[in-house]
């Protein structure tokens, strides 16, 4: 059984990524259950995540939690993109608002720059890119990409960050959606259904 660390502290992610890995001879430990597994490991920080694209942070975060925690790291980057922003909020969506993760905030700011430019029904996607680095260095990668639209009024409560806004093409809002149609249809989804192939074939 191979030890993964999931990279991030987002709880939203780690469940899709929970979810994705069932049935692989992995067991996966989140940064926040990481002093249970190394009782010894020190104070491990957080990289600066200054890549220029989604890839980019993925492998920087994957890079630096293998070298500070010495067991194998999964880190995933992603977020949206808003083609009526010129492609904004993209690889600063966590932070659109000014501060990290707070999610209220950067809704309120993604709805109010739509609003600013008249843009009612805005084409957007949302990117997934992952990185897993193992034991020994070696690096696995996967993308994935899922197509929408945002709409000005918020729907579901599922989900995460901007879900209740981002819409598919059968009407729904991501956040409508059980965890299992979201991993069917989503960026995250997709990225992973790779990643997962790949695993596979070295464990
Ligand atoms: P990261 O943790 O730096 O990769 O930031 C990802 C950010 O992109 C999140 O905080 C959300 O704002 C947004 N994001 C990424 N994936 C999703 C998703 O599946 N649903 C909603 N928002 C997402």
């Amino acid at each position: 059984m191979r030890t993964i660390l999931i990279a991030t502290s987002n709880a939203g992610k780690v469940r899709e990524m929970e979810r994705a890995f069932t049935g692989l001879p992995v067991r996966l430990v989140p940064l926040s259950r990481l002093c249970g597994v190394l009782p010894d490991a020190p104070d491990i920080g957080e990289p600066v995540e200054d890549g220029e694209t989604f890839m980019d942070n993925a492998r920087i975060k994957a890079h630096y939690y293998r070298k500070a925690a010495g067991i194998a790291a999964l880190a995933d980057d992603s977020g949206l993109s808003v083609d009526a922003l010129g492609g904004a909020p993209g690889i600063y969506s966590a932070r659109y608002a000014g501060v990290h993760g707070d999610d209220v905030a950067n809704n309120a700011k993604l709805i109010a720059d739509l609003r600013a430019r008249g843009a009612e029904n805005a084409a957007a996607a949302y990117h997934c890119a992952l990185a897993l680095v193992l034991e020994d260095g070696r690096e696995l990668t996967a993308e994935g990409v899922c197509a929408g639209t945002i709409r000005l009024q918020a729907r579901g409560t599922g989900g995460f960050g901007y879900d209740p806004y981002f819409y598919l093409e059968n009407g729904k809002s991501m956040a409508e959606l059980s965890l299992a149609e979201k991993y069917a249809v989503s960026h995250r989804g997709a990225a992973l259904r790779q990643m997962k192939e790949l695993l596979a074939e070295i464990l």
